[in-house]
């Protein structure tokens, strides 16, 4: 029989009303008792680890989630995941970097409605999720609404229906039919995972609306080691209010600069346009091509954990890892 460890975070999936919205409240054993399918034909052990609306996850927490799978990755054959749906995405993009080439399934899953309600997502979500945590699936993924999406490429596109997560520039892993998981693409993996928890949260995000100014991006680049500005189209930014200058200014100062876009398909191609031309010609900006905003941020704070050398830190940048981008 298979062993499934089953890591509780919160989220909707986990809640309950309190009078005033709804909160996590709900253990893991709760879930799997409101679930009974899911203890049949394997074994399931629990961990409570967090009980948190995904709105208060932060990067300390991912680091929680990645020890607790090394602590315990030699006595199961897979991992499910419990976890809000407002920042999953990036939890999953950061297990991707801290958890890389798993051989064993990494899979994270919630709900857009509690377990408690007659309408819920919980259960099939579930049942899909441990479906694939038993199944040849290595590697970080996200199972909702019966897709399998892999754990780089994941973002929350729908606020309310079932179908929450897309898969960005990438196809679906597979799709859960019948009760059976249909494998479309194995993720490559190694023998054993590469774990490694180190993390500089000094990152930043700005997204660029017409008319901003360059004071922002100072106050981010002063209090940050990278800021990645979300730009538009295929990447640039104004030419009047100083930006150039004030990223030059803080490239010399050896921070990190990354430009990536608001349109979700597709990526950056900032030498396209002279808008971008200069930042990457001249002023040393990385950009984030066909990579989620998700995990460029996630991808960043890992890379900074081990390194600040910026040619080195630009080398990582552009290696692919969990297939994040395509190489170029
Ligand atoms: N606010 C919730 C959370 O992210 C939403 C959800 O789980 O669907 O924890």
């Amino acid at each position: 029989m298979k062993r499934i460890l089953l890591i509780a975070t919160g989220g909707t999936i986990a809640s309950e009303d309190t009078g005033e919205g709804l909160a996590p409240g709900i253990t893991a054993a709760g879930l799997l008792s409101r679930a009974p399918n899911l203890g049949r034909g394997r074994v399931v052990d629990t961990v409570e680890l967090l009980a948190l609306d995904s709105t208060n996850i932060r990067p300390e927490h991912w680091v929680m989630i990645a020890r607790c799978i090394e602590e315990n990755y030699g006595s199961y054959d897979g991992f499910v995941i419990t976890h809000g749906t407002d920042t999953l995405a990036y939890t999953a993009a950061a297990l991707s970097y801290m958890v890389k080439a798993s051989p064993k399934p990494i899979v994270l899953t919630g709900a857009q409605r509690p377990i408690g309600v007659d309408s819920t997502d919980s259960k099939m979500n579930l049942e899909d999720a441990f479906l694939c945590a038993e199944s040849d699936m290595p590697g970080v993924s996200i199972v909702f609404d019966h897709k399998v999406i892999l754990g780089t490429r994941a973002k929350k596109t729908r606020s309310k229906s079932f179908s929450a997560f897309s898969s960005i520039n990438y196809p679906e892993l597979g799709v859960i039919r019948d009760g059976e998981v249909l494998r479309f693409i194995r993720q490559e993996c190694a023998e054993r995972p590469e774990f490694s928890t180190a993390l500089d949260t000094r990152v930043a995000l700005m997204k660029l609306i017409p008319g901003a100014d360059r004071e922002v991006l100072d106050f981010l680049f002063e209090r940050n080691d990278a800021v990645v500005i979300e730009s538009f189209g295929v990447g640039g930014l104004p030419e009047a209010g100083g930006f150039y200058d004030c990223i030059g200014t803080w490239r010399t100062r050896g921070k990190i600069a990354v430009l990536t876009t608001q349109v979700e398909n597709e990526g950056s191609d900032l030498v396209v346009y002279h808008v971008g031309n200069r930042l990457k010609r001249e002023l040393g900006v990385m950009e984030a091509y066909d990579m989620t905003t998700e995990a460029v941020i996630a991808k960043l704070m890992w890379i900074l954990g081990r390194t600040k050398d910026p040619v080195e830190v630009s080398e990582l940048f552009y290696t692919p890892v969990a297939v994040d981008m395509f190489p170029r």
